[in-house]
């Protein structure tokens, strides 16, 4: 029996989806706020969390951050009131692998859920390690040696790119098909200008001293040069 986690304050609706989800089979529990569903999702076993954005005490996206920061990989489906571009890539940004937004169809969260479901924790892709940086795909967090590095999702996912193929050279070409789903005949500025950018934030925290990691290489594109991360 699978089991799901509703956090959600709205009183009204948890019971709806609870008897729902319960005629459907599934265990259910409910969080009406913030600390509470926290504190189950951190301590109980759940195969999918439906969880509010907005929330009494911490919200749904403090809850998700902290979630997959203890290393939980519970597949989350956000729900919020709220229409815009910036809350789907906040969310997700959070580590979230859905994104709803209220109101919604009972059916349409049902799929959704079931997908969720049958997806499971397995497919998590794995934290990518080149030296020094580290990545977590799940929550697109980076750091180098140790110190947290703020990136875009772009960033992020180019970066990623580079790590999985330590000092391999990734053409342009290569960069706008992984990164920006483009041909690869695109117009590259917008790899040369994200690359500009990673460099920065790659270097700032550390000065002139620390080595750089993004290398040019003349006529093809960028490759990344690990530096060996510090032996504690
Ligand atoms: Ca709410």
């Amino acid at each position: 029996m699978s089991s799901i986690l509703i956090v959600e304050d709205e009183v009204s609706l948890t019971s709806v989806l609870r008897r729902g989800f319960e005629a459907e089979g599934l265990r259910v529990d409910v969080a009406h706020d913030g600390q509470e569903g926290l504190r189950l999702a951190l301590t109980d076993v759940y195969d999918a969390i439906i969880l509010d954005v907005m929330l009494p005490g911490l919200d749904g996206h403090r809850v998700c951050r902290t979630v997959r920061a203890a290393g939980l990989w519970t597949p989350i489906l956000m729900l919020t009131a709220r229409d815009s571009e910036y809350d789907e890539a906040e969310g997700l940004d959070t580590g979230a692998d859905d994104y709803l937004t209220k109101p919604f169809s009972y059916l349409v969260l049902q799929a959704r859920l079931r997908a969720l479901l049958r997806r499971g924790v397995a497919t998590r892709p794995a934290v990518v390690e080149a030296g020094d940086l580290v990545l977590e795909p799940g929550t697109k967090r980076c750091t180098r040696a140790g110190a947290e590095i703020p990136l875009t999702a772009k960033e992020f996912d180019l970066l990623a790119v580079l790590a999985r193929r330590p000092g391999v050279a990734v053409s342009k070409g290569a960069l706008l098909e992984e990164v920006w789903d483009l041909p690869a005949d695109s117009d590259p500025n917008v790899v040369e200008v994200h690359v500009s950018a990673l460099r920065r934030k790659l270097q700032g925290p550390f000065g002139d001293s620390a080595q750089p990691l993004l290398h040019t290489a003349r006529g093809i594109g960028y490759r990344l040069v690990p530096q060996p991360a510090a032996t504690p």
